[in-house]
């Protein structure tokens, strides 16, 4: 089979509800999860840790080259390693969330990072979810999914996620930062987020999390 085949695309803004449906279509489907956020994550995390100026763009793009990058996905949930070191929560802070919009602008920073997701979706089926992916990473994926919800929906789910991690939320800065984010994905000039033309939208605001992988394997098993 050729990659076009075997690649399930979910793209779509901030709180959608990518990664944890597109973990669980990649279970039901038996493929492996590819979580691209996380590893702009990881490369924020790096060139911090290394104190890089974040306004240098080849220093960025040195740092990220030079990531040695780990993801897996384990019965306990997603583990991240960065040059050896595990960053599972690290890459998850307000403060790697802030400033990865200084990387994300990067070209180099990204052909660096998309090339190591083109190679993982060649070595085995997969399900990648991010901002880029049914337009730039795998745009022959025969199988590509927009996922959108109201604004409201998306503060909604991220403030839980992060009182479940025992963070505070202040819901109104949360708003702010979400748009923000989502505005900042939208307007960049290299990658921004778009749905692909020949993307299908599923607006998740009004459906369960199981109404969501149910509809999302149902259009994988038609289009693939
Ligand atoms: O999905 P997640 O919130 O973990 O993504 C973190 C950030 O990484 C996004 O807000 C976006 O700035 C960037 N990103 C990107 N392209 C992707 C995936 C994520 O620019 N394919």
């Amino acid at each position: 089979m050729s990659e076009a085949t075997q690649i399930v695309a979910i793209d779509g803004p901030a709180g959608a509800g990518k990664s944890t449906v597109a973990r669980r279509v990649a279970q039901q489907l038996g493929f492996a999860f590819l979580d691209t956020g996380a590893m702009y994550r990881a490369a924020t995390w790096r060139a911090l840790k290394h104190a890089v100026d974040l306004d240098d763009p080849q220093t960025l793009a040195a740092s990220t080259e030079a990531m040695n990058l780990v993801i897996e996905e384990t019965p306990e949930g997603q583990r991240v390693l960065v040059d050896d070191e595990d960053v599972t929560q690290a890459i998850r802070t307000p403060e790697v969330t802030r400033l990865i919009f200084k990387l994300d602008q990067n070209s180099a920073v990204r052909r660096t990072l998309v090339e190591l997701q083109r190679r993982f979706g060649e070595r085995q089926p997969t399900v990648a979810e991010g901002r880029d992916i049914g337009t730039v990473v795998f745009p022959k994926a025969k199988c590509k999914i927009y996922l959108d919800a109201s604004l409201e929906c998306r503060t909604r789910r991220r403030a839980d996620d992060l009182e479940k991690a025992g963070r505070p939320v202040d819901l109104d800065r949360l708003r702010d930062e979400i748009h923000e984010r989502d505005e900042k994905s939208r307007n960049r000039a290299d990658s921004p987020l778009r749905r692909a033309d020949d993307a299908l939208l599923v607006d998740t605001s009004d459906l369960s999390i199981d109404q969501v992988v149910t509809t999302l394997e149902r259009l994988a098993r038609e289009r693939l």
